[in-house]
C-alpha cells in the first residue's frame, strides 16, 4: 500500500510537471504568473533557473496543499508516502531539467531526456512538455520524436561545444546542429 501510495505521489508529480510547464509556462493567459515569467525568461536565456529558495516554496506549497487530503483519504501512512513520492519526484524533476542544461545526458535515458527537453527549447514550443518523462505528451498528443536539433549560437549549451573550435562537438555532429 506504501509502495503504491507513493508510485501514486510520483505519477501525479508527472502530470503537474506536464500541466504547470505546458499552460503556466507556455498559455499567454498564464504568461503574467510567477511561473510563467520564470519560464518565458528560461526560454529566452537558456541557462536561467529560478532560484533555489523559490523552488523550496514551491515545494513546500506542495506538501501543505496536498498533505492533509491524501492523509484523509488514504491514512497517515499511505497519506504521507503519496506525498513524499510526489515532492521527492519534483525534486528529482528539478535536478533533471538542470542537468539537461548543465551536463551531457547520461545513459540511455538522461540522452534521450536531454533530446526530448531541448527539442521543445529549439525546434518546437508547443510540444515535449515532459522533462522527466514523455507520458502527458503522448496522452495529450504533444509528444514529437526529435530528429536534428538546431540549437541557435548564442544559446548553446557548454556540453554540446568543442571549446577549442567553438563548433558542436563531434560526437553530437549528427544529432544538434548550430543555427
Ligand atoms: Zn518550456
Ligand atoms: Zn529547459
Amino acid at each position: 500500500m506504501i509502495i503504491v501510495a507513493a508510485a501514486l505521489g510520483v505519477l501525479t508529480w508527472t502530470l503537474l510537471e506536464y500541466m504547470i510547464h505546458r499552460w503556466m509556462g507556455h498559455d499567454r493567459r498564464f504568461r503574467k504568473t510567477p511561473f510563467g515569467v520564470e519560464h518565458v525568461r528560461h526560454h529566452i536565456e537558456g541557462d536561467y533557473f529560478a532560484p533555489t529558495w523559490k523552488k523550496l516554496i514551491v515545494a513546500a506549497l506542495f506538501v501543505g496543499v496536498t498533505i492533509a487530503p491524501a492523509i484523509a483519504i488514504a491514512g497517515t501512512e499511505a497519506g504521507i508516502a503519496y506525498v513524499v513520492g510526489l515532492v521527492s519526484f519534483y525534486g528529482m524533476y528539478e535536478f533533471q531539467h538542470r542537468r539537461e542544461h548543465t551536463h551531457p545526458g547520461f545513459g540511455p535515458y538522461g540522452r534521450w531526456a536531454r533530446r526530448h527537453h531541448f527539442h521543445h527549447h529549439f525546434v518546437d514550443g508547443r510540444k515535449n512538455h515532459g522533462v522527466t518523462s514523455p507520458i502527458w505528451d503522448f496522452v495529450f498528443g504533444t509528444y514529437e520524436r526529435p530528429s536534428l536539433i538546431r540549437v541557435p549560437t548564442k544559446l548553446c549549451m557548454a556540453w554540446l561545444r568543442d571549446p577549442a573550435t567553438g563548433d558542436i562537438r563531434t560526437e553530437y555532429a549528427g544529432t544538434y546542429q548550430l543555427r
